[in-house]
């Protein structure tokens, strides 16, 4: 088995080989992706498709926020007590990875393993995350990955929406200093609170959408969660993963 086909085999794709010939390419989207274009010319968006626009950052936050390097941003986190979550957290999860990265995973809040270790995607979905980027030959190495929330929900319940504007000003300065060619949002909440909109998952996976102010090519794409819960719905997330593939083979 190749490294891709191996990695394949771990996220539970199945290879189709044609009796006596050599292995099956990995399956392509079916249709061309559209390019989704940002809130100023939302006329000209596709009705049912949602529009990118990075959410406002609370006013308070993004004064300091927004001029901090890596390591008084870090420092910021850990000492934040901006919405109730502070109370309840065993530590922050900042984010990780390296910080001029091409592609920049973006989560919707620690788990109970993320809480205890401070890394994002450590436990189970994380793996899965792992097999995903390699599969795409962006080992975890290579990537950064943060969520919308730098402290876990209570139970793991969905993140309210005071509790991601407060926090959402952290995201904003780690997207502004990492600088990434591409973004992939992991699951319905990223999704969601990152183009401010209610549209389910299902519509908002399968194409690119330019994102924020710098218009960075985002793609959506299932939940590792939701993946190892419902592995058919992996197939359809490999093809997010080769739109993602496509758009950092793009020179930039
Ligand atoms: N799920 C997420 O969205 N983020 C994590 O860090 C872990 C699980
Ligand atoms: Fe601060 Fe974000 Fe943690 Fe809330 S979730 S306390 S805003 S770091």
């Amino acid at each position: 088995m190749s490294t891709r086909e191996q990695y394949l085999d771990a996220m539970g794709i199945p290879l189709w080989k044609l009796r006596g010939a050599v292995a099956a390419e990995p399956p392509t989207p079916v249709a061309a992706p559209a390019v989704v274009v940002a809130a100023s010319v939302a006329s000209e968006v596709p009705r049912e498709v949602a529009v990118a626009r990075a959410p406002a950052p609370a006013p308070e936050g993004a004064a300091g926020t927004g001029a901090m390097q890596w390591d008084e941003l870090a420092a910021a986190v850990r000492a934040c007590t901006k919405c109730g979550l502070h109370a309840s957290r065993t530590q922050t999860v900042f984010g990780v990875g390296r910080r001029d990265a091409e592609l920049l995973v973006i989560g919707e809040a620690p788990g109970a393993d993320e809480d205890r270790q401070g890394e994002p995607f450590v436990g189970r979905a994380g793996q899965l995350l792992n097999a995903m980027l390699r599969a795409i030959g962006m080992p975890r190495s290579e990537v950064y990955i943060a969520n919308i929330l730098k402290c876990r929900p209570p139970n793991n319940r969905d993140p309210q929406p005071s509790e991601a504007a407060a926090c959402t000003p952290y995201l904003a300065r780690q997207i502004a200093l990492v600088r990434p060619k591409a973004i992939l949002a992991v699951g319905r909440i990223a999704a969601q609170w990152l183009l401010q909109t209610d549209a389910p998952i299902g519509r908002l996976r399968g194409r690119v959408v330019q994102y924020g102010e710098a218009g960075t090519p985002l793609v959506v794409t299932y939940h590792p969660a939701y993946l190892l819960r419902s592995p058919l719905a992996k197939a359809t997330a490999w093809t997010d993963l080769c739109l993602v593939k496509d758009l950092l083979r793009k020179p930039q």
